[in-house]
C-alpha cells in the first residue's frame, strides 16, 4: 500500500518511508493512497490471537516491511500483563475494552510498543545511516509510552515536551524518571496545543538544518505517524472477536464503540476498521469540556476559538485534533485541495465549516457527546458502586457518553467502551470519586485506592515512586528549538 499527503504534494511513499518520515513536508498527514479497504478479509481474523490479527493488519497496510511476524513479536512479547494484550470485560450494560495492560498503563502503549520497532526496521531495511530523533508533544500519556518504546532502540533518540502543570503528578513522574540513555523530557510553559504547535514549527523550520549539520532526521511518535495508527486498528477486531466468542453477537451483527477522544487517533483507527468491513454501527465520540469535536460532529463547524479547560481527563484536553485531517480527506473524497483549504482556514481563523452533504456522511458513522468534570467523577462512583468495576476519568467520560448515546438514539446494540487508562494513573480524581477519606495525593492516594478496592496496582506504577527524577528542565515555548539543537549538538543522545 502506498501513502500520500492529505494536502496533495509530493509523490506516493511506501509504508516504510511513511513511517520513517512521520509527517509530510507540506504539513499534511500520510494516508493510504487507496480509499477502499473492503478487499480486506476481516472474517478470517476472528479465530486468531491478537498477535496474529496484528500480523494480518500490518501486512495489509505496511506490506513492504520484511518479516512482519518478527516485528509483531518484538513489539508485544512480554510487555503486556494480560495474555490477550487488550482483553474485553463485561461491566454493567457495557463491554469494556481494556487498553491499559502495557508498560505505562495507558492505551498509547498498544501503538508505541510497535512504532519504534517499525521505525528501526524501516531504517535498517532501507539502509539509512542517519540517526532518528523523535520529537513528541504530549498531553500526558504519549510521552512516557514513547520514551518506554524508544528506550535504547539503536539509532534513535527521543525528546518529549509536556505542558508544565498540565499533566497528572503520576504522569509527570513517569516522564521525569524515565530510564534510557537516549530519552529526555522537558516541561514547557504553555498548554498542549502550544506545545504541539511548537513541535510542528521545529519540524517545518529545522528539519533540513538538523539533517545537514548533525545527520539527524526528525520524526514523530505522535498519532500523526501512520505506524501508530495501524496498530490501533487491531484492537477493534480483537474486541469484536471477543464478543463473538462469548456469543454476545453473531458474525456480521453490528456493535457500537465508544471512544474517549482527544487527538482523534484512537477513533480514526475505528473508522478504518469499519472501512475494512468490521460491522460497526456507530463510533461514539466522547469528549470532556474541551468539546470542539462534539460540536463539529453535530454541526459541521469546527471552531477552536473557545476557552481551553484543564480537566480531570487531561489526555483529552485538546482543541486542535490532528488526525481529524485524515477523516476529512476521506469524507471529502480524497480532495487534497479541499483539505488544504480547510486547514488554511483553521490556521488563519481558527474555524472552518464542511458542506451539508459531507456532514451527513460524517454523521452516518459518528455520534458525539460531552461530559463535564463533575459528571466524570460521579460516573466513576456509580460504576464502582453498581458494577464493582473501577475506571479512570477518561473511561468515565466514555461511559457517560455511551449512556447518553443509548438514550438519545434509542439503540440497544452491544456497546464496547474503550478504556484508555488504568484508574491508578489518575489517583486523585479516582480517590475523590470513591469518597475515600484522607488528604493523600498521588502515590499515597494510589495506596488508599488499592486498600479500599482490593484491586491491583499495575507493576510499572508501583515501582515509580522510588525512582529518582532525572529531568528537571522547564522552558518557554520560544526556547523549544534551541533546546532541541543543544541536545543534538551535545552528542549525548545517540
Ligand atoms: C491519548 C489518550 C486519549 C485520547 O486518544 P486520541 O487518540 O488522542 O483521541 C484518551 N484517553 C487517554 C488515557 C489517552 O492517553
Amino acid at each position: 500500500m502506498k501513502y500520500i499527503s492529505t494536502r496533495g504534494s509530493g509523490s506516493a511513499l511506501s509504508g516504510r518511508e511513511a513511517v520513517l518520515r512521520g509527517i509530510s513536508s507540506d504539513g499534511g498527514l500520510f494516508v493510504p493512497e487507496k480509499a477502499d479497504f473492503s478487499d480486506f478479509l476481516w472474517k478470517e481474523l476472528m479465530p486468531l490471537r491478537t498477535e496474529e490479527m496484528a500480523e494480518r493488519i500490518f501486512e495489509y497496510f505496511l506490506d513492504d516491511f520484511e518479516d512482519i511476524p518478527e516485528i509483531v513479536r518484538r513489539a508485544y512479547a512480554g510487555k503486556f500483563d494480560d495474555p490477550e494484550i487488550t482483553p474485553v470485560k463485561k461491566a454493567g450494560d457495557f463491554y469494556v475494552l481494556e487498553l491499559w495492560h502495557g508498560p505505562t498503563a495507558a492505551f498509547k502503549d498498544v501503538a508505541l510498543s510497535a512504532l519504534p520497532v517499525l521505525m528501526s526496521e524501516a531504517r535498517k531495511q532501507l539502509k539509512k545511516r542517519d540517526d532518528i530523533l523523535i520529537l513528541t508533544a504530549t498531553s500526558g500519556d504519549t510521552g512516557k509510552a514513547a520514551m518506554e518504546g524508544f528506550r535504547d532502540v539503536p539509532g534513535t533518540g527521543i525528546i518529549v515536551f509536556y505542558p508544565y502543570g498540565g499533566v497528572s503528578p503520576v504522569q509527570e513522574r513517569q516522564m521525569t524518571a524515565a530510564p534510557g540513555a537516549n530519552v529526555r523530557s522537558v516541561a514547557v510553559r504553555g498548554n498542549f496545543d502550544d506545545t504541539q504547535t511548537g513541535v510542528k514549527k521545529i519540524f517545518a523550520e529545522e528539519t533540513e538544518m538538523l539533517s545537514e549539520t548533525y545527520h539527524t532526521n526528525l520524526s514523530s511518535a505522535n498519532s500523526i505517524n501512520i505506524g501508530r495508527l495501524v496498530p490501533q486498528i487491531v484492537y477493534y477486531f480483537k474486541a469484536y472477536s471477543s464478543l463473538l466468542k462469548e456469543g454476545a453477537v453473531s458474525l456480521g451483527e453490528a456493535v457500537d464503540f465508544t471512544v474517549p477522544t482527544g487527538n482523534f487517533g484512537d477513533i480514526l483507527a475505528g473508522y478504518y476498521a469499519k472501512k475494512m468491513g468490521l460491522p460497526i454501527g456507530k463510533l461514539v465520540l466522547a469528549a470532556n469540556e474541551n468539546n470542539v469535536l462534539k460540536d463539529f460532529i453535530r454541526t459541521g463547524v469546527y471552531d477552536r476559538n473557545r476557552p481551553f479547560y484543564r480537566t480531570n481527563s487531561p489526555s483529552m484536553d485538546i482543541l486542535v485534533s490532528s488526525n481529524l485531517e485524515r477523516l476529512l480527506y476521506d469524507l471529502l473524497g480524497q480532495d487534497s485541495a479541499a483539505v488544504a483549504g480547510l486547514m488554511k482556514k483553521l490556521g488563519e481563523d481558527g474555524r472552518y465549516e464542511i458542506p451539508e452533504e459531507v456532514l451527513s456522511k460524517l454523521q452516518e458513522s459518528f455520534a458525539a457527546f460531552d461530559t463535564d468534570e463533575s459528571d466524570t467523577i460521579s460516573t466513576i462512583r456509580k460504576v464502582y458502586r453498581d458494577d464493582g468495576y473501577l475506571i479512570d476519568t477518561h473511561t468515565a467520560v466514555a461511559w457517560a457518553g455511551a449512556e447518553k448515546y443509548r438514550e438519545e438514539y434509542g439503540v440497544s446494540r452491544p456497546n464496547i467502551i474503550l478504556s484508555t487508562a488504568s484508574a491508578y494513573k489518575f489517583p486523585d480524581a479516582v480517590k475523590e470519586a470513591l469518597e475515600i477519606p484522607g488528604e493523600e495525593k498521588a502515590f499515597d492516594a494510589i495506596r488508599r485506592i488499592r486498600d479500599y478496592t482490593g484491586t491491583q496496582v499495575p507493576e510499572n506504577l508501583r515501582s515509580l515512586e522510588s525512582m529518582p527524577v532525572r529531568f528537571k528542565d522547564v522552558i518557554d515555548i520560544s526556547e523549544m528549538r534551541e533546546y532541541v539543537e543543544n541536545t543534538v549538538a551535545s552528542g549525548s543522545l545517540f
